[in-house]
C-alpha cells in the first residue's frame, strides 16, 4: 500500500471492471481527486472546506480493487469513504451505495464529529466529493447564473441589462458572481480587501476591470449601464465601508448582495484591521477578531437594508451573514430573504436543479454533441440556450469533461433518453454519467439554506432526502448516497445524491427513463405537499400523483 499520490481518471473505451457502471463509478472516484478538479488531493480533499473523496488512502486503494472485481448483481458499501462490504443484489440495483457523515441527532455537531474523525471513524463528504459527481468551478458559475437570471426574471423583466448590482467577495465561489451578472448582461461591482483576488479574477476573464476608487467604480458603471452595456468592475476596499459610503452618497444601485466568508468570522476582515494586518490579529486574538468581524458585518448588512428600503433588490447569497449581523446587535438583520426562498424555490417547486453530466471518453467532442442535443430538444428555453452556449465558449474543463444545466421534471429524463441513444448510436464515444447536486429539489433538508422558510414550516423534517435516496435506489440509479452536513456543516443539513449511467444500452434507457423522472419527480411532490402552487400546477399538468390530492 502507498499513500498520497496524483490520481487521474482513465479516459477512452477500454473497461478496467467488469461493466460500464463499475467502470463509471471507478473514473469519476479518480475524477474526484484529479489535480486538476480537487483543492487538495493529496489529502483527499476535493472541495468545501474538508470535503473527501474517500477515508484515507488505504480506503482508496479498496474501494478501486473492490470496483474492479465488482460484479454486475454485486452492490459495495461505502461508510464514510470506507469501503465496508459487497453484497450479491440483482443488475436493477445500484452498483455503489454511500453514506457518509451521518450522525445521530443528539451528536450532532462539529466537536463530536471532529471527536471521531480523530478515531479514523468519519470523513466528511460535503456533498459531491464523497459522493463522486464533483465538476470544478462550472457548477458555482451555472448556479450563479441561474440566481441571477432568476433575479431578472422576477424583478427586471427577463434581463439584467440597464441594471448595476453591488456584491462583496471574489474568492473561490463569489469570484464567480462578476462573470454570471455580465452573462445575464448586466453591470457589477464586486468588492475584495484581497488584491490577489482581484487580480486573479481579471486574470481568468472572470472580471473585465479594476476601478481605482469607488468614484470611477460607479462612473464607470453608469457610463456601462447608460449603453446597456454588460461590464464588472472589481474594486479593492472593505465592504464594510464600501457598501455604507455608497448607501450615504445615493448611489444608484438595483441589486445587492455579498459572497465574502461571511460563514466563518475569521475569514471575514474587520474594519478595524488593514488586510496586511489579518493574519497575525486573528491568530493573536481570535476571540476579539471574530467579535469585531460581527460588529463590521452589521455595518454592511444595515447598509443593505438601506438599499432595500431604497428600493433595491437585496438578498444574502447563503453566506449566513444575517445571522452574525444579529449576533453583534443589528436587529433588522433578516429584513431581506435569502436566495432560495427569493429565487429558487419557484425553480425547485417545478423540479428543476443543478441537472450534470461527464463524459466518461474524456473527449470534449463528446460533450459538445450533449450541448447540440439539449439545444435540439428544449429549443424554447432562452436562457438555458445561453447558458449552454456560453458555457461552451468559455467553461475551461477541468478533468473528465462535463457539462451542467438546470432541468426539471419532465426535462431530465429526455435529456438522458437522448444521451444515451448517442451513445447507442457511437455518436457520442463511450458513455456518459448523469448526475447531480445534492442542492436539488427533492433531496435536501438544510433549514439555514435549501429549506429555510418553507410555506408550511416544514424546513428541519429530513424525511424527504432519506425518502429520495430510496426512490433513486428503487428506480435503477448506479450509485446513491445519503449525507449529513454539506453545505452549511455538521447539524445543519442531510441529503441525497444519485448518478447513473447511459451506457447506450436497452436497459441503461429504462433506468434512466425511472431515475431522471422520480428524482426530480420528488422535489415536485415535496414542493406540493407544502403547498406551493407552481408544484400543484405541475404536478396536475404531469400526471405526478400525490395520494392526498386524490379523491
Ligand atoms: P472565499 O473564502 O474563497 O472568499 C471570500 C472572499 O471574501 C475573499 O476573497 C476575501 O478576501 C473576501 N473578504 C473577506 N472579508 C471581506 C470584507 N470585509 N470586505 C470585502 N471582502 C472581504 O469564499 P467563497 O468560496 O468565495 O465563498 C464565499 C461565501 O459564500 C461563503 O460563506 C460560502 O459559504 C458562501 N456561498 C454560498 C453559496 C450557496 O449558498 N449556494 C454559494 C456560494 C458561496
Amino acid at each position: 500500500m502507498i499513500g498520497a499520490r496524483p490520481v487521474r481518471a482513465h479516459r477512452g473505451t477500454q473497461l478496467h471492471t467488469l461493466g460500464w457502471p463499475q467502470e463509471a463509478a471507478l473514473r469519476m472516484l479518480q475524477n474526484n481527486l484529479d489535480p486538476e478538479v480537487a483543492e487538495h488531493p493529496d489529502d483527499l480533499v476535493v472541495y468545501g472546506g474538508t470535503g473527501k473523496a474517500a477515508r484515507d488512502w488505504a480506503s482508496f486503494d479498496a474501494i478501486v480493487r473492490t470496483l474492479e472485481t465488482l460484479r454486475g448483481d454485486e452492490t459495495m458499501l461505502v461508510q464514510s469513504g470506507k469501503p465496508v462490504g459487497v453484497l450479491q443484489t440483482h443488475e436493477w440495483a445500484p452498483r455503489v451505495l454511500i453514506a457518509n457523515s451521518n450522525l445521530v441527532g443528539d451528536w450532532a455537531n462539529w466537536d463530536e464529529f471532529r471527536r471521531l474523525e480523530q478515531l479514523g471513524l468519519t470523513m466528511y463528504g460535503q456533498m459531491t466529493a464523497g459522493s463522486w459527481i464533483y465538476i470544478g468551478t462550472q457548477g458555482i458559475l451555472q448556479g450563479t447564473y441561474e440566481t441571477f437570471s432568476a433575479v431578472a426574471a422576477k424583478r427586471f423583466s427577463g434581463s439584467l441589462a440597464g441594471t448595476i448590482t453591488l456584491t462583496g467577495g471574489l474568492g473561490g465561489m463569489g469570484g464567480a458572481q462578476p462573470l454570471a451578472v455580465t452573462m445575464n448582461d448586466g453591470v457589477a461591482i464586486c468588492v475584495d480587501v484581497d488584491p490577489s483576488r482581484i487580480a486573479r479574477r481579471l486574470e481568468h476573464r472572470y472580471l473585465d476591470v479594476e476601478a481605482r476608487s469607488l468614484e470611477e467604480a460607479l462612473q464607470l458603471a453608469y457610463d456601462a449601464r447608460d449603453n446597456r452595456k454588460s461590464l464588472s468592475i472589481g474594486l479593492l476596499g472593505n465592504a464594510a465601508d464600501v457598501f455604507p459610503r455608497m448607501l450615504a452618497q445615493g448611489a444608484e444601485i438595483d441589486i445587492v448582495t455579498d459572497q465574502t466568508s461571511a460563514h466563518d468570522p475569521l475569514a471575514y476582515l474587520p474594519l478595524e484591521y488593514s488586510f496586511d494586518e489579518w493574519e497575525a490579529a486573528r491568530t493573536k486574538d481570535p476571540v476579539g477578531f471574530a467579535d469585531a468581524a460581527r460588529h463590521s458585518m452589521a455595518k454592511q448588512v444595515e447598509a443593505m437594508v438601506g438599499f432595500q428600503k431604497a428600493g433595491a433588490e437585496v438578498f444574502d447569497y447563503g453566506n449566513n451573514i444575517r445571522t452574525e449581523a444579529l449576533a453583534a446587535g443589528f436587529a433588522d438583520a433578516f429584513a431581506f430573504p435569502g436566495f432560495v426562498p427569493a429565487y429558487i424555490r419557484p425553480l425547485f417547486s417545478e423540479g428543476k436543479g443543478p441537472f450534470r453530466w461527464a463524459a466518461l471518453s474524456g473527449d470534449p467532442a463528446d460533450i459538445a454533441a450533449t450541448d447540440r442535443a439539449i439545444l435540439e430538444l428544449f429549443p424554447e428555453n432562452a436562457s438555458l440556450a445561453k447558458w449552454i452556449r456560453m458555457a461552451g465558449e468559455r467553461v475551461h474543463f477541468q478533468g473528465l469533461p462535463a457539462r451542467i444545466c438546470w432541468l426539471g421534471y419532465g426535462e431530465r429524463d429526455r435529456a438522458g433518453l437522448r444521451f444515451n441513444e448517442l451513445v447507442a448510436s457511437g455518436e457520442i464515444s463511450a458513455p456518459i454519467v448523469i448526475g447531480r447536486d445534492h442542492l436539488d429539489s427533492g433531496s435536501v433538508a438544510s433549514p439555514y439554506r435549501e429549506t429555510e422558510a418553507m410555506k408550511d414550516g416544514s424546513d428541519a423534517i429530513a424525511d424527504w432526502p432519506l425518502l429520495n435516496a430510496l426512490v433513486n435506489a428503487s428506480s435503477g440509479a448506479t450509485w446513491v448516497s445519503i449525507h449529513h452536513g454539506g453545505g452549511v456543516g455538521i447539524g445543519r443539513s442531510i441529503h441525497a445524491g444519485q448518478v447513473t449511467v447511459a451506457d447506450g444500452t436497452p436497459l441503461a434507457a429504462e433506468k434512466l427513463a425511472r431515475v431522471l423522472s422520480n428524482d426530480p419527480g420528488m422535489g415536485v411532490i415535496r414542493h406540493v405537499d407544502a403547498g406551493y402552487d407552481e408544484a400543484i400546477e405541475v404536478a396536475e399538468r404531469l400526471h405526478v400523483r400525490v395520494p392526498m390530492r386524490e379523491t
